[in-house]
């Protein structure tokens, strides 16, 4: 049987989790404003193409998944789909999908992983940005936000914050398509940078003054730009431009992240100009309610980021047709056989492939829940081998089939083998071995046949498709012809795996 596979070189270097929890950063490090194309369309909404409602539109995500220097602390490939599967629903209801254009682009560089401010990232971004997608970095500490987007560059997001339960991610999208926060002005405060204290039992003044430096349309180094935002009105007469411009997204005025009540609302009462109390609104993704609370973009904020899509950036909308789905076939394994012995520097894996599945996931541990991996990594085929694991040691592994468009997938079940020393006359057995017929009946009598060499021992397995063993025979003679008297099995496909001393082999036989 000849195979092309990844040889996965494995790095055996200690990762320290170094990365603060998603509570040591800020929700979000935007200080966009209403752009001018927002303001231009939150004039005449009407006037713009947004396709139909039910129109589902398509958008292609280039992913950087970025770690340490010497490559540790990517993203693990099971978050990344988990996060995926997140932000395809929270853009369900507005019937936008985000699709993996291309391969997962990792980058192995500290600086990036770990960046200090936001221009740090717009270099990170500068030099690796994929036209006519949405780049999306993911990184350990971006700039101590959970995430930002430069408006001119592209999305940072941290991996602790890219849990499946979190929303940053959708949040972040959210702003790539010009929405501002339902608090926007709010972002430093009453001021534009936290220097003034506000009370929010007193009427919060007519207007706030926001920074909006490096979050404009271009990146511009030369200027601080200070505006002033008019202070939406609790009972919203001003909602047309005052706050973030949409009339559907209620007062708010809360900048710091915040834990919604029982009823999605805020504990802390906010004063507006005219002295009227409210509470803000916690369903709203572009809030800064906690990830438990936001779940939500409102009409006009789906209609404007379609519209912005159709209207300013229409390359990202190239191909608006999805990857069939992925069948829930289980995944069933041709190597190793469960239990089978495989040399430690060069451990082969292969399996059947799942329907429409392009990539799968291959986790590999030596602990039984997975939670710290050995390997983790993404490859386009059914096979790999795996040199660098230990010797006599029991390992478990797993895969998980996606797709470009096809994330929210199960991992296939828990498969284990050990490590030790199988003879290095592998192909020996493989070559010199005749099993046959391939093609037989049920009941049917398959023959071994040997060449010049005979085992003392051979161990014959026949698994049938799926993994399950349906034979097992030992013969301890050495004899140049074995047969083996098959039991009563079903139509189709089915493996027969030796194993001796002198190496291993695996046929391939149908049952007819
Ligand atoms: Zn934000």
């Amino acid at each position: 049987m000849k195979y092309s596979y990844t040889l996965v070189i494995l790095l055996v270097l200690p990762y320290f989790l170094v990365a603060q929890s998603k509570h040591d950063f800020r929700p979000c490090g935007n200080t966009e404003g209403r752009s001018d194309w927002l303001r231009t369309y939150q004039k005449q909404p009407h006037l713009y193409e947004k396709g139909a409602d039910s129109t589902i539109l398509y958008i292609p995500l280039t992913i950087h998944n970025v770690a340490t220097d010497v490559g540790t602390g990517y993203f693990k490939g099971r978050a990344l789909l988990d996060a995926l599967c997140t932000l395809n629903a929270d853009f369900e209801a507005s019937n936008m999908r985000f699709f993996i254009e291309g391969d997962v682009n990792h980058i192995a560089n500290t600086a990036y992983n770990i960046h200090e401010t936001v221009l740090d990232g717009a270099a990170m971004m500068f030099a690796n940005n994929v036209p006519n997608t949405l780049n999306c970095y993911i990184v350990s500490d971006p700039a101590s936000n959970c995430g930002y987007n430069l408006p001119y560059a592209g999305i940072a997001l941290a991996k602790n914050c890219a849990n499946p339960s979190d929303h940053t991610w959708a949040h972040e999208v959210g702003h790539a398509f010009k929405l501002p926060h339902p608090f926007l002005g709010w972002e430093g405060g009453v001021s534009h940078d936290d220097s003034v204290e506000h009370d929010y039992n007193n009427p919060a003044p007519e207007k706030v003054l926001l920074n909006y430096t490096y979050f404009k349309d271009t990146l511009i180094l030369d200027t601080l730009i200070i505006d002033t935002v008019w202070v939406e009105l609790a009972e919203r007469s001003n909602c047309h431009f005052a706050g973030d411009g949409f009339c559907d997204t209620e007062a708010d005025y809360l900048s710091s992240r915040w834990q919604c009540t029982g009823d999605a609302t805020s504990a802390v009462q906010q004063t507006d100009p005219k002295g009227e109390r409210f509470t803000s609104d916690g369903t709203l993704i572009m809030s800064y309610s906690n990830d438990n609370c936001a779940a939500r973009f409102t009409n006009e904020q789906t209609a404007a980021m379609r519209a912005n899509l159709f209207d300013e950036k229409p390359e990202l909308l190239y191909n608006q047709s999805s990857a069939p789905p992925i069948g829930d076939e289980p995944v069933t394994v041709i190597s190793p056989f469960e239990g089978e012995i495989t040399p430690p520097d060069a451990s082969y894996f292969e399996w059947n492939a799942v329907p429409n599945a392009t990539h799968y996931v291959f986790e590999l541990s030596p602990i039984l829940t997975f939670s710290a991996l050995q390997i983790d990594t993404i490859v386009s085929t059914t096979s790999l081998e795996i040199g660098g694991l230990l010797n006599e040691r029991r390992y478990y592994w797993r895969v998980r089939p996606f797709n470009s468009h096809t994330f929210c997938t199960d991992f296939s079940a828990r498969f284990s083998f050990e490590t030790g020393t199988v003879s290095s006359t592998h192909d020996w057995l493989d070559e010199q071995v005749r099993i046959y017929p391939n093609l037989l009946h049920s009941n049917d009598i398959l023959s071994i046949e040997f060449g010049e060499r005979v085992p003392e021992n051979l161990l014959v397995n026949v698994l049938s498709i799926d993994g399950k063993l349906v034979h097992h025979q030992t013969f301890t003679a050495a004899r140049n012809e074995l047969q083996v008297a098959l039991p009563s099995l079903a139509k189709g496909v089915y493996y027969v795996h030796l194993e001796s001393a002198l190496g291993a082999k695996v046929e391939r036989i149908v049952v007819y």
